[in-house]
């Protein structure tokens, strides 16, 4: 089996080391025998993308965001959308998140021009929301809790066309008050969790990869299991600190 990777804007786009999400994909492919292709696509860049099965990519500074958005609307937004729209599968983190939606307002006031991949916008707040985030998913047949890391001025609001990723239980989410997280629409998510996301949540990684493979072969193709028990242990315990945290912060025990 194979499967083909698109790392977009790895150069501007990659805070808080977002690149993990594409070592974790590629390392669970390996460890079942899926070779994986990986295909690096920056700004200007213009490979073809038809062959895409999966695309990543990561947050960024607003300053970075300025040429991604417009490589966006050169045509990349375009056949992304004409990728997903047949079934392939994208994560896009923080700064590349908000550039999917219809606009991103920055804090000079600026507006980047977003892709409209999900109904959404973005508008840069007066403060920024730091910190540890815990989200409950529903990934296929059973529910989650993502934990991940967020650090954005930008408030993401959703339209009715997109429903959220999942439900905010600690951290701020795409805006902090209606307490969503990220976006999904058919198989293209967008998140604010760094962390990176995908070692920190490996039921999340072989969702995309389930998805992915799906794209490839037109058909659901079984994933063969592994052995997450350290992973999930981390993940555990990363849960149980940050909810004692909150509790903390919130007064409820010393
Ligand atoms: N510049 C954007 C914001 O602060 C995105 C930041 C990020 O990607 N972490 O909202």
């Amino acid at each position: 089996m194979r499967l083909t990777i698109c790392y977009l804007y790895a150069s501007g786009m990659n805070i808080y080391g977002d690149r993990g999400n594409v070592l974790t994909l590629i390392q669970r492919c390996r460890w079942r025998g899926i070779d994986v292709r990986l295909i690096e696509r920056g700004v200007g860049e213009r490979s073809p993308l038809n062959d895409i099965d999966l695309f990543v990519a990561g947050g960024g500074q607003d300053r970075d965001q300025i040429a991604v958005s417009r490589d966006l609307q050169d045509g990349t937004g375009a056949a992304l959308i004409e990728a997903v729209e047949n079934g392939a599968v994208l994560l896009a983190i923080c700064g590349t998140y908000q550039l999917l939606g219809q606009y991103f307002r920055t804090g000079s006031g600026e507006v980047l021009p977003g892709i409209g991949m999900f109904d959404a916008w973005t508008v840069a707040g007066s403060r920024r929301f730091i910190g540890d985030v815990i989200v409950r998913v529903r990934l296929e047949d059973r529910e989650v809790e993502l934990v991940g890391f967020e650090n954005h001025s930008g408030q993401t609001f959703l339209g009715p066309g997109t429903r959220p990723l999942g439900q905010v239980l600690i951290g701020a989410g795409n805006n902090g008050t209606d307490g969503c997280e990220g976006a999904v629409h058919r198989n293209a998510f967008g998140s604010y969790l760094h962390g990176p996301l995908l070692p920190k949540n490996p039921d999340f990684a072989d969702h995309l990869l389930r998805l992915a493979l799906r794209h490839r072969y037109r058909d659901d193709v079984p994933l063969a299991p592994l052995d997450d028990r350290i992973e999930l242990a981390a993940r555990a315990a990363m849960i149980a600190r940050i909810r004692q945290r909150g509790r903390v912060r919130s007064g409820v025990r010393a």
